[in-house]
């Protein structure tokens, strides 16, 4: 399985994006042809035409599930699905439909994405979170309301989540585990979407994180190995967006850094057992503990 620090075996991207009207298959046949065996395929929020009722969201979580198995008929890979709807859609729906009806639409999305995942359609809730730029202490207050009450409900289910939220280093993670402490939710079950690659546990307080493998990630990553004992994984955040055609990341990501973890770590002389039981956890047995 590891060949002079080439790795040979399973390589998941935990957090990707695909639009039917982009690249869609184009960008997963090239995620396959690089050595990627597994996604997880996130709901794609369309904020140029927000949704305005449940059914809309109903909508766009179907198109997600079905893209999801054609992606499975097509290439043979693994793919689990996140549903839920996004923090970014509740801020601006907020100034449209004000507080109330924008806060009550995305409890029921939340609670649809939730249906979808008690029946087996979909493994996560996410992306959920707070919005990531500064909002107004109104807007805010209520974002972490309304983050408790989706991490409560999901508690209930016992539901995993990906959550979407502002970049405030330590500060960031301390609050997701106040909340999460709150919400009592199970620990490993929160997971930070798009988290930075400082997997000290007192920078991460012991949450989950689903890196974003972008340049230089991997140093950081080998720095702070050592110190992590909380799941973590890689993810490109892919948008398919045609006019953003490389964000956040592009699809063959995930593997080529991968390769760079395994080179590395074999140069560092990590045995190649160490190296192998890294790369099973984080590429499969983790994931299939959180999702
Ligand atoms: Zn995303």
């Amino acid at each position: 399985m590891l060949e002079d620090g080439f790795w040979h075996g399973e390589i998941m991207d935990q957090h990707i994006h695909l639009d039917r009207k982009n690249r869609y298959l184009d960008a997963i046949n090239e995620f396959v042809n690089v050595g990627g065996t597994a996604i997880n395929l996130v709901h794609k929020p369309d904020f140029n035409n927000l949704p305005r009722k449940i059914e809309d969201y109903k909508i766009a979580y179907l198109n997600t599930i079905n893209m999801g198995n054609e992606v499975r008929n097509t290439f043979e890979i693994d793919v689990v699905i996140t549903l839920g709807p996004h923090p970014v859609s509740w801020e601006k729906q907020v100034k449209t439909m004000g507080y109330e009806r924008s806060t009550e639409l995305h409890l029921e999305a939340v609670n649809l994405a939730l249906e979808y995942i008690s029946d087996g359609d979909a493994v996560c809730l996410g992306e959920v979170g707070r919005p990531h730029y500064p909002v107004n202490n109104q807007t805010w207050n209520k974002a972490n309301e309304l983050l408790l009450q989706i991490m409560e409900n999901s508690a209930e289910e016992g539901a995993s989540i990906q959550l979407h939220v502002e970049d405030n280093g330590k500060k960031t993670y301390s609050e997701i585990e106040e909340l999460r402490k709150k919400s009592k939710m199970v620990k490993k079950k929160v997971i930070r979407h798009f988290a930075p690659p400082n997997l000290d546990s007192n920078f991460t307080n012991g949450i989950s994180s689903s890196i974003s493998v972008g340049r230089g990630s991997i140093e950081t990553i080998i720095k702070t190995l050592e110190k992590s004992d909380s799941i973590w994984g890689m993810e490109t955040d892919f948008l398919d967006d045609l006019n953003r055609p490389g964000a956040v990341l592009g699809p063959k990501t995930v593997p080529k850094r991968t390769q760079e973890l395994c080179r590395k770590m074999w140069e560092l002389d990590y045995s190649d057992n160490e190296i192998i039981s890294l790369m099973k956890n984080i590429h499969s047995k983790w994931p299939k503990e959180i999702y």
